[in-house]
């Protein structure tokens, strides 16, 4: 899968400054982390690149400067923190709204995760 640096997620998430969303991913309404919609369709999304490194040490931190917490709608994207670092870049097929993805493995569950691409929360 395509690694992305910094750059390369600015740029794409540089066209959706306003947000639009289409009918097929207005289900998606994720400004900070949520499960995906079982009745969500997955095959509805392209996946881009991943922001995981590969080889890279496994790393959990979060980073919230600001007293934000994982599910703040607020929350900085931090590439090098959990769990950006462990995220796959997205897009709706039909939109190109994009989004971020990742799979939270819980003791008993497996609960996937998306977070829309906000331009202005990557730091
Ligand atoms: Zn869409």
């Amino acid at each position: 899968m395509k690694e992305l640096n910094k750059d390369q997620l600015l740029e794409l998430a540089e066209p959706l400054k306003k947000n639009s969303a289409c009918p097929d991913c207005s289900s998606l309404a994720c400004e900070g982390w949520e499960s995906v919609p079982s009745s969500f369709n997955l095959n509805q999304l392209q996946v881009l690149g991943t922001l995981r490194i590969e080889g890279a040490d496994e790393y959990w931190e979060e980073y919230h400067p600001n007293g934000t917490n994982i599910w703040s709608e607020d929350a900085p994207i931090s590439l090098q923190h959990h769990p950006y670092n462990r995220s796959n870049v997205c897009e709706c097929i039909s939109c190109k709204r994009k989004f971020l993805r990742y799979t939270e493995y819980g003791g008993y569950y497996v609960d996937e995760r998306i977070r829309e691409l906000n331009f202005q929360l990557i730091i």
